[in-house]
């Protein structure tokens, strides 16, 4: 069985002049193998190094990467892992290669390009024990989520076919090229997971029909010396529940 051990919680918004792209990475782990799934945005960069040296591990560590959708804040930092095989989904290798949406980060397709690629199609294709795939078109039209058999149940690691707790609870999606698929991928999503690791948001429990954040959802934002934002250096910014 696989342990999803999670590095960063993702948390939703953006600002007046940029996506805070703060999002979801996770480590799956088995006996024999240790699977990124996303690799979050350029920002999450030193973060990203430092989390995986708290554990010991360095980027040469992790054999696999999945990518749950092209956007710039899930795959900024897939050079770190030039000897790891990525999964993607066909459906959305074929459409950041060929749409024009601003939001894929470009300069990092010719990159993937080059690196060891395996392109899943088909719901239930497994990329290690216990570990498959599934399509949740809406956001992206090859938007994917990977579902996980871990201890804490079935877990959906869904990226943005469901990026936090609203979304999840009421369907209503933002930010989506097609709002009745994305509604269905929810749909599909809670028909097989009592669990959802989403693209910005914490982990969240599906039981009786409710949506149970598994604790606070807390970013603190430091400010440089000196600095003062009403009255404070540090901000922290906290998901009401
Ligand atoms: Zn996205």
């Amino acid at each position: 069985m696989a342990t999803i051990d999670v590095l960063f919680h993702g948390f939703p918004g953006k600002a007046s002049n940029t996506f805070l792209g703060w999002s979801t990475i996770a480590l799956l782990k088995t006996e024999k193998r240790l699977c990124l799934v996303d690799t979050g945005g350029h920002g999450a960069r030193l973060w990203l190094l430092e989390a995986l040296k708290a554990r010991g591990l360095g980027c040469g560590d992790v054999d696999s990467v999945f990518l749950t959708h092209l956007h710039f804040d899930h795959i900024a930092n897939a050079s770190l892992f030039p000897g790891a095989m990525f999964y993607i989904g066909r459906n959305e290798w074929e459409y950041a290669n060929t749409a024009d949406d601003p939001v894929v980060q470009e300069g990092v397709l010719p990159l993937l390009r080059s690196f060891r690629r395996t392109l899943l199609e088909k719901d239930g294709e497994e990329i290690m024990p216990g570990v498959s795939f599934l399509q949740t078109p809406g956001h992206t039209p090859g938007s994917a989520t990977l579902l996980v058999d871990c201890p804490e149940g079935r877990t959906a690691i869904s990226g943005d076919a469901i990026k936090n707790r609203v979304e999840l609870s009421t369907g209503n999606v933002g930010m989506t090229q097609a709002a009745e698929v994305s509604l269905k991928s929810i749909e599909k999503v809670k028909a097989v997971a009592n669990r959802v690791l989403p693209g910005h948001d914490c982990a969240l429990r599906l039981e009786g029909g409710q949506v149970l954040p598994e604790g606070d959802n807390v970013v603190a934002i430091t400010f440089p010396e000196g600095i003062s934002i009403g009255g404070q250096s540090v901000i922290k910014l906290r998901i009401d529940r």
